[in-house]
């Protein structure tokens, strides 16, 4: 069964890295029910098993502590490209540097009771063939 799950393509948090540890499936399934039917067919068809139990596949994947729906912030152009290998360590680590630092700006203003409002200017959508060109 973990290995089921440990082969699905997951994409790890970055924006909410702080606060959550769940680790997001690309949304290729919308609902637990058509993952666990993916597993039927995709998985126990092909290697002549019995399937687990709805519940008890459930059960696994909570425990897993994956999540369905991937939010929106989460997408980076440049953490997604260093994933694929199309940019430098250097541009990485300057990158993951810029962003600890905008964390930390951030929290000193909260701490100073200061209103912080931060927005997303652009919605990527991540779909298994990324329309990315860069990719
Ligand atoms: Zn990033």
């Amino acid at each position: 069964m973990d290995s089921f799950f440990d082969s699905l393509p997951i994409m790890e948090s970055h924006y909410c890295r702080a606060k959550t540890q769940k680790k997001y499936l690309l949304p290729e399934w919308k609902t637990k029910q058509s993952l666990y039917k993916f597993y039927q067919d995709d998985r126990c068809k092909s290697r002549d098993v019995r399937p687990l139990s709805i519940a008890t596949f459930y059960e696994a994947f909570d425990a897993k502590n994956l999540g369905l729906y991937f939010p929106r912030k989460d997408q980076c152009k440049k953490c997604s490209l260093f994933k694929v290998g199309n940019l430098s360590a250097e541009e990485y680590s300057e990158h993951q540097q810029k962003k600890e630092e905008a964390r930390i700006e951030k929290d000193k203003d909260k701490n100073e009771g200061k209103i912080v409002f931060t927005v997303d200017m652009q919605a990527v959508v991540m779909t298994p063939k990324s329309k990315l060109s860069s990719l």
